[in-house]
């Protein structure tokens, strides 16, 4: 059996996934079992933020790993109250709890959320709004947060206390703020899985207006949108919003689980002792390489991630086969005449890897992928939509 065969016989089959074995690399490039080198797009959905093989986050990660692997969160450990510290002062938020993936990120905002609410307004506020053609993760509860019914379906009944409302639709949130008087508003600034959508400025500070009005809490999902990704440290940062509660995970640990749930000054107090907790949350490991990322997502490494976005922006425009382009930064989505899986598919012939978010083009390289590297799959990119 060949690994592919191998897979489809032992591993649950959840994953549709592309016929590539890949079992090396370095930066922005990436080598399957047979030696074929590809210009990588997609970086582990976002995950791998300097690229296969960054020597700076292997230091600082083989450095801890041969300190101590894991200690529980019965003890005192260095890196995560570094890796603590740093995203509160670059982010103004106060207090920060470490998990391990995006969803665990955003259970423990739905549970902050919760019991902030009961505390102030009683136990009978609970609903949580979120905006149609969300996504917010996997567990039964991040799944009635996510505002899209193909992943609902058979996995009934959900969590209770969630409703979704058409993003960009001011007229339909006010309405649902009025009706179900919610604990928290959750939201992306940018739709990841739902195809790479941006809100609108003028909703988000709708949002944020309702949410001051009426003490409900503002979270925003940065799992996938964080960490430099948009441009900017968290997206939330160009919409000049003040969140409650900020996720993150994908990028921050630049290839290693860790989720991240920060506090601001309403929500920094409500979870106290034996109220939530995670065995692996916070492990040193992840924290001593997410430190080394956070600390390189500086304004020149930011700088860049806009031009390399206005670089794939000018060449993608107008393009024999390309109908538009969306996103923030080195977060994009393109609109292709032909379908998806055939504009991915010519890319992968041709030593391009990326991905897809609903009907487009989803494209999520390193944040540091060299300029000539970049216009080449941009180039392969151009060749396989025409
Ligand atoms: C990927 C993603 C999640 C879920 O993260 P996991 O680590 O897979 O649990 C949640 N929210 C957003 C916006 C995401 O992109």
């Amino acid at each position: 059996m060949n690994i592919q065969e191998a897979d489809s016989r032992y591993i649950a089959g959840t994953y549709a996934r592309f016929p590539v074995v890949i079992t090396g690399g370095k930066g922005s490039l990436v080598t399957d079992e047979n030696g074929k080198q590809y210009i990588d797009m997609g970086t582990g959905i976002a995950v791998n933020t300097f690229g296969v093989g960054d020597e700076e986050w292997i230091a600082a990660v083989t450095a801890q790993l041969n300190a101590v692997q894991h200690t529980s969160n019965l003890y005192y450990s260095k890196p995560d109250v570094q890796l603590a510290q740093m995203l509160c002062e670059r982010t103004g938020m106060q207090k920060v709890f470490f998990s391990n993936s995006g969803a665990e990120a955003n259970e423990c905002a739905i549970k902050t959320a919760r019991k902030y609410a009961a505390d102030k307004k009683g136990s009978e506020v609970y609903t949580i709004l979120t905006l149609e053609n969300s996504f917010h993760g996997r567990t039964i509860t991040t799944l009635a947060a996510t505002g899209q019914e193909v992943f609902h379906k058979d996995f009934t009944p959900l969590t209770p206390g969630f409703h979704s409302v058409p993003a960009n639709d001011i007229a339909a949130l006010t309405c649902a703020v009025q009706k179900f008087q919610p604990a928290a508003i959750l939201f992306e600034c940018v739709q990841g899985e739902g195809g790479v959508l941006p809100l609108e400025p003028a909703f988000v500070s709708a949002m944020a207006e309702l949410a001051a009005q009426h003490d409900i809490l503002l979270v925003v999902d940065e799992v996938q949108t964080g960490n430099g990704r948009t441009g900017t440290l968290y997206s939330y940062m160009q919409y000049g919003i003040k969140p409650d509660i900020v996720t993150t995970a994908k990028g921050l640990g630049g290839g290693l689980p860790i989720g991240a749930t920060l506090f601001g000054e309403k929500t920094a107090d409500v979870l106290g002792k034996g109220m939530h907790g995670s065995t692996f949350g916070g492990n040193p490991v992840c924290a001593a390489g997410a430190v080394n990322i956070l600390s390189r997502i500086n304004d020149d490494l930011l700088a860049g991630v806009q031009a390399k976005s206005n670089d794939i922006r000018r060449a993608l425009t107008g393009a024999k086969g390309v109908k538009n382009i969306s996103g923030l930064g080195l977060m994009l989505g393109i609109e292709t005449e032909k379908p998806v899986a055939e504009v991915l598919e010519r890319c992968r012939e041709n030593g391009v890897l990326a991905i897809s978010a609903k009907n487009k083009v989803r494209l999520l390289p390193a944040l540091n992928i060299p300029d000539d590297l970049l216009q080449k799959a941009v180039a392969v990119i151009k060749q396989a939509c025409e």
